[in-house]
């Protein structure tokens, strides 16, 4: 396996990780089965100090980064993905609120407590019904926030609010009433139990089941005003500028790991059969040689391409060119995770692919790495934009607007 060299910290990090994967993959098939929250894979997360993994140390936290979660989402996602991408949002959020300086320090002192001191975990939802990857009205913020006596009613829906039963406190995007700006927002943490909530179990998919990303409703959710933590002019500008590292590159961490433990289950099935009538296993066949080669290789490029991009980050913060390097890393990751997925079902054939084995569940998991923002044309698109040195305003809207 090709990647950067490790400071102690860091291997640390990994060692911990890679302890938490072997218990949570003792439970993965269980909670893909069920689709049921692996609340206790979150519990050993918290205890592990994993809670505060991009909670810098002033405020008690791990302070490890991007970085950080980087080296330990590869680890998390081999022993259960859907566990990995779910947790991946707390981290996520941490990361964004702690390292954006428009967020006042009063906020941070308040998300440092409910993380550090009570344990809360955090999801983080954008999405709502009708929302998608196209950069244009469908990025529309809909959930409205109604001014009340010390803070705000929401009203609206989100969706796809992957582990919000499991979470305390709810990142998202909601539009203030009266706000005359076309993609004002203001960035708010919602209590998730609280009155005017409502949870709709609609979340039966292909992969990621037990991440739990349902539909919620929000009638009359009361946010504390203590609880706003940024208002700005466009939630879409921030979202790709400021926190694009986050938002796009902490993902990419958890889907490089899915694509990895696809490798390692083919390698350890095609060393484990021999086929009637052959002295050899078959990892001896030269066409899955051929496979796992290039699984490998294209894997470890993704890697290194990724750690790049989130070293760039930890070193010169959000840019240009640390945009252009998570949406290059996230789609070539994209390919080898998809590519690893197609080979693992040729290389290892039907006899590998019954559940027992759970190749098929990590082929499921491995189903969404494209298409999780940002999807991969998504990713050319943006790259093509910037190697040909384009102005995105005059560039038309790949469908008419409404
Ligand atoms: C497992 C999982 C968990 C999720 N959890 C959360 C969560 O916790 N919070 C949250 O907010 N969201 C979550 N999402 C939703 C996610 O953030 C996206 O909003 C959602 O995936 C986009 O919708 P879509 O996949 O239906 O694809 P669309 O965005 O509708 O895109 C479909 C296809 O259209 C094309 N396309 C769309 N936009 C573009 C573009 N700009 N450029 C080029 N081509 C484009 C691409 O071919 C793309 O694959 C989750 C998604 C998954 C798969």
């Amino acid at each position: 396996m090709l990647a950067p060299t490790l400071t102690e910290e860091l291997l640390q990090i990994q060692a911990t990780a890679r302890r938490l994967a072997a218990s949570f993959a003792e439970r993965a098939a269980a909670h893909d089965q069920d689709r049921s929250a692996p609340l206790e894979n979150y519990a050993m997360l918290r205890e592990a100090g994993f809670f505060g993994m991009a909670v810098p140390k002033e405020y008690g936290g791990m302070g490890a980064g991007l970085m950080g979660w980087a080296v330990a989402a590869e680890e998390l996602a081999q022993g259960c993905p859907s566990t990995a991408l779910s947790f991946n949002m707390h981290v996520m959020n941490t990361g964004i609120v702690f390292e954006d300086p428009a967020i006042a320090e009063s906020a941070k002192r308040l998300f440092a407590r409910k993380v550090m001191e009570e344990g809360n975990l955090t999801c983080g939802i954008a999405s709502e019904p009708g929302s998608s990857s196209l950069l244009g009205g469908s990025f529309t913020i809909f959930t409205k926030a109604r001014r009340v006596d010390g803070g705000y009613r929401l009203y609206g829906q989100k969706r796809f609010a992957t582990m919000w039963e499991a979470s305390d406190l709810a990142f998202m995007w909601v539009k203030e009433e009266g706000d005359e700006r076309p993609d004002g927002a203001m960035a708010v943490l919602v209590p998730t139990k609280g009155e005017g909530v409502t949870v709709h179990d609609v979340w039966d998919t292909l992969g990621m089941r037990a991440t739990r990303s349902n539909t919620v409703t929000l009638d009359g959710a009361f946010v504390p005003d203590g609880n706003v933590l940024c208002s700005v002019d466009s939630w879409v500008g921030a979202a790709l500028m400021k926190n694009g590292a986050w938002m796009y590159g902490a993902y990419t961490n958890v889907y490089l790991g899915v694509g990895v433990a696809i490798l390692n289950m083919v390698k350890e099935l095609s060393a484990k059969r021999t086929a009637k009538g052959y002295a050899q296993p078959m990892s001896y066949h030269p066409d899955v040689r051929g496979r796992v080669a290039e699984v490998a290789a294209e894997l470890d490029a993704a890697r290194l391409v990724l750690r790049h991009a989130v070293a760039m980050h930890m070193e010169t913060g959000p840019s240009l060119a640390t945009l252009e390097a998570f949406v290059k890393a996230k789609y070539l990751t994209g390919r080898a995770v998809a590519k690893a997925a197609q080979y693992a079902i040729v290389a290892c054939g039907i006899s590998s692919l019954g559940r027992a084995t759970g190749l098929e569940r990590l082929i499921r998991d491995a189903a969404s790495a494209a298409i999780q923002p940002p999807n991969e044309d998504f990713c050319l698109d943006i790259i093509g934009q910037m190697e040909l040195g384009l102005d995105p305003a005059e560039i038309a809207p790949p469908i008419k607007l409404a």
